[in-house]
């Protein structure tokens, strides 16, 4: 059995020329080449094969984030052709602001990338780098010769240079001056409760991607069960209800949780829960590791990747 994990799909938007997402028409091609390839794993399959632990074969299709594209474009495909995707909803989208990293995809898929650059070079002051940076960050101003360049570097100082404790300030003035209504855009950007409701009736599956994102290794006991027992509790809400609880890791990678993590998920009910380890599902994971099953990235299968 294979896990495959999704974040953007969806077709070219003009508003977003730069926008890096799988396209809807390749997103298609793969569900072609899955079914002649390997197959779907129905749910009931899927649920049958936690208890029994034998994998079956086929493809179990995964989608982060909670974005738009998967009630806009994802959703249709998969109803028509009748294959149920489990789609992992962080909730505090319900709640609060955007994503930093979303807003930053946003950013540089509207804009081109040098302006980005630029104006955030503006926005960086002295205060807020380190003596270790401060030369760095200075050369590296001198160095861009393409777009892509522009795109890591704009990513790199937000992410790396600047570092979290001025990140989410300097992004709110780039937000103010290119997306003065970000209440608006985010209406557009995630899945309202309505249309998460829809796709459940329709077959689809909701889980959680926790409450606000974090490395849940990076938060204690308590506030791991917050991120757990409030999202499952947000999404029962907002969706009338699930048949059953299933989470997945933000960032996802081996160290992002701990065995505590999984103990806690199983605590509260949770039926599984997916990561980000490339390889696929085996007899062990589902009798031993239900709270950590593997699953590969879209782009290692062919018309995965982003054109
Ligand atoms: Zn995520």
């Amino acid at each position: 059995m294979k896990g495959i994990m999704y974040h953007y799909v969806r077709e070219n938007e003009a508003e977003f020329p730069f926008f890096k997402h799988l396209h809807i028409e390749d997103f298609a091609k793969q569900l072609d080449y899955f079914q002649e390839t390997f197959g779907f794993v129905s749910e009931q399959g899927f649920l049958e094969a936690l208890q029994t632990g034998v994998p079956p074969k086929g493809v179990v299709l995964t989608f982060d984030d909670g974005v738009k594209d998967h009630y806009k474009y994802v959703y249709p495909l998969l109803k028509e052709r009748g294959i149920p995707g489990v789609f992992y909803v962080p909730t505090f989208m319900f709640e609060g602001k955007m994503l930093d990293v979303h807003r930053i995809h946003l950013l540089l898929g509207k804009y081109d990338s040098k302006l980005m650059y630029d104006k955030l070079v503006g926005l960086v002051t002295e205060d807020m780098l380190t003596d270790n940076n401060i030369e760095a960050f200075k050369q590296a101003t001198y160095t861009k010769q393409q777009n892509d360049d522009y795109t890591l570097a704009f990513k790199r100082t937000l992410n790396y240079t600047i570092g979290y404790a001025h990140r989410t300030a300097v992004i709110d003035k780039l937000m103010q001056e290119f997306f003065p209504d970000e209440e608006e855009l985010k209406q557009s950007f995630y899945v309202t409760p309505e249309e998460l409701r829809e796709m459940k009736d329709g077959g689809m599956i909701i889980g959680s991607h926790s409450k606000n994102h974090y490395v849940m290794s990076k938060l204690n006991r308590e506030e791991q069960i917050e991120e757990i027992a409030d999202s499952f509790a947000v999404l029962e809400a907002q969706t009338g209800g699930l048949p059953y609880r299933t989470f997945c890791y933000p960032y996802g990678g081996a160290h992002t949780f701990t065995p505590e993590t999984e103990q806690l998920l199983t605590d509260h009910g949770c039926l599984y829960s997916f990561n980000v380890e490339a390889r696929d599902v085996e007899a062990n994971d589902l009798l031993h590791r239900k709270q950590a099953l593997p699953r590969w990235d879209c782009n290692a299968f062919p018309f995965g990747q982003c054109r």
